[in-house]
């Protein structure tokens, strides 16, 4: 059965006029690893840690910036939101389609809250706590092509002719921002969309980007702002002691006009100068060393990186049910071919450089999961292709080979094939990005014997459900399997109403 809202009464959580306040037992455990009569022995000590949590209740009107507005992502989500917002529905060749939200998390995805009657009750993820509703959200952002959104949306050929159409009106007068440009960054084949590009040194195009959100603010009259990454994949950049390691090295090397400095980064500086969130949507190294120690000093969120849409999304799903079920992947072999401005940047070396490190770390915390499969340091062979076919478009194929052993040397080979616009999976993707980081941003926590409430750590794991290569505080484990990125999202939004973690134990039918 589904519902559409609940409310939680507990002694561990009080609901005052602004506030959700929640007193949480975290079960985790403790371990020791120490020579106990001369051979070394693990001990596992369970331990309960009481948290606090304090969730603000008042959701405040969004802005949000896009880097890449123009394109196809970009297009595609403004697009989207206009349509749901309006209620536009139109024709296809099937039926009269309504606009919707499916692919959100937020937005079309459910959580258990508990039996009924025999009967499991889910109600909307959205439900778990007030959340911005995306219909209200202000669009805004650059792009280094001036292109109003109407004809991006045109040129991006993505929605069906009809939807274009209706679109039309509201999307003529939106126009990108100009836009940080380094055609040292990504393909010379972009060269010829660069038409709308801030001028000035480094540190004059950081003060721009500052100017340009102060304005939108002001303009929209939102509360908050987020801004994310969306434009063209950026080659990497090299990694440097004294230039981009620490926050004052990087600051520094804004001051003397650095090479090395990349639009992402300098967009990145500008947000985290304004205590502005900044995500990162593509695979690049946006945050260099000195720009997670900035954004860490001056507690500002930064989250990424390349959302996890398709390929990875499967894959984080696959492998870790094949090497929780004591299955061995051997070989995953991933081909992509996809013909939109996206496959056209990734179609240079450098930038598919980028694309093919974010794709390939993927595998690893499911394989060193199980020491009974893989010895210490072995992995399975992982090759990522990607090609660009101008003529599919924006509707890119993902071809997948699973190749595993299994019982008694055994082979098994799986293979996959997706054909799916790009952009309609990216669109709800950045939209749970900005619906979360804001909402992150009004949860306080704190543990037993910690004194005052803090925020998350800046570098926000929190999304890594929708993250292709997760940004983690330094020190930090990365976890990749999708399911155990959703739990751990869902669970600690659980936490702030009180309610304890989705375990799966039924023991109430046992
Ligand atoms: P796109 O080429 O259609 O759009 C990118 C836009 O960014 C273009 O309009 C371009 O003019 C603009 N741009 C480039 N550099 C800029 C800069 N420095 N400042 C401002 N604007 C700039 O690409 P897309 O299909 O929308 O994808 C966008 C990004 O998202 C790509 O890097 C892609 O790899 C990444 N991504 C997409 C998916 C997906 O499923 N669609 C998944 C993961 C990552």
């Amino acid at each position: 059965m589904f519902i559409e809202s609940f409310k939680v009464e507990s002694p561990n959580v009080k609901y005052t006029a602004n506030e959700i306040h929640s007193v949480y037992s975290y079960e985790t455990t403790e371990l020791v690893h120490e020579n106990k009569n001369g051979s070394f022995q693990w001990t596992v000590k369970p331990k309960t840690v009481e948290y606090e949590f304090k969730t603000q209740t008042s959701v405040p009107k969004l802005g949000v910036m896009l880097v890449g507005w123009g394109g196809n992502n970009g297009s595609t989500l403004t697009g989207g939101v206009i349509a749901n917002r309006e209620g536009i529905s139109w024709e296809t060749k099937d039926k009269v389609q309504q606009a919707n939200y499916f692919g959100s998390l937020t937005q079309a995805s459910s959580i258990r809250v508990g039996s009924y009657n025999g009967e499991e009750i889910y109600a909307p993820f959205k439900s778990l706590l007030p959340m911005v509703n995306p219909d209200e959200i202000v669009f805004g952002g650059w792009d280094i092509s001036d292109m109003n959104l109407a004809d991006a949306l045109a040129r991006a050929k993505v929605f069906d002719i009809d939807l274009q159409k209706q679109l039309r009106p509201y999307m003529e007068s939106m126009v990108p921002l100009p836009g940080i440009y380094d055609p040292d960054f990504i393909a010379a084949n972009q060269g010829s969309r660069a038409n709308n590009v801030i001028k000035g040194t480094k540190r004059e195009q950081v003060q721009q980007v500052i100017n340009d959100i102060k304005e939108f603010k002001e303009k929209s009259k939102v509360d908050k702002v987020v801004v994310l990454w969306t434009a063209n994949t950026e080659r990497y950049s090299n990694l440097v002691v004294g230039l981009n390691d620490t926050m004052e090295s990087l600051l520094a090397s804004l001051d003397k006009n650095e090479a090395e400095i990349s639009p992402s980064t300098l967009y990145a500086i500008a947000c985290v100068l304004e205590n502005v969130p900044f995500i990162n949507g593509s695979p690049q190294n946006t945050f260099v060393p000195g720009l997670i120690d900035l954004a860490i000093r001056r507690n500002s969120l930064i989250g990424g990186d390349d959302f996890k849409s398709g390929q990875t999304k499967m894959k984080s799903v696959l492998v870790d049910f094949l090497v929780g079920a004591g299955i061995k992947p051997t070989s995953i072999v991933s081909y992509n071919h996809l013909g939109n401005n996206d496959g056209m940047n990734l179609s240079a070396p450098q930038t598919f450089r980028s694309k093919e490190i974010s794709k390939s770390n993927v595998v690893d915390d499911m394989v060193s999961s199980n020491g009974i499969l893989y010895e210490p340091g072995e992995h399975p062979d992982h090759v990522v292709v990607i090609k660009y076919v101008p003529y599919v478009g924006d509707s890119k194929r993902a071809m997948d080979e699973y190749t595993s052993e299994i019982f008694m040397g055994g082979k098994s080979t799986i293979v996959m094939h997706n054909t799916c616009e790009d952009s309609l999976l990216a669109a709800p993707i950045i939209l749970d990005l900005v619906l979360l980081a804001e909402l992150s941003s009004r949860i306080q926590l704190k543990a037993e014997g910690e004194g005052k409430f803090h925020s998350f750590h800046p570098v926000a794991t929190i999304l890594s459900y929708l993250t292709k290569a997760p940004l983690v505080p330094p020190g930090t484990p990365v976890v990749n399997a999708l399911s155990k990125q959703r739990a751990m999202l869902e669970n600690i939004l659980r936490a702030c109403v009180g309610l304890a973690p989705e375990n799966n134990m039924t023991l109430e039918y046992k």
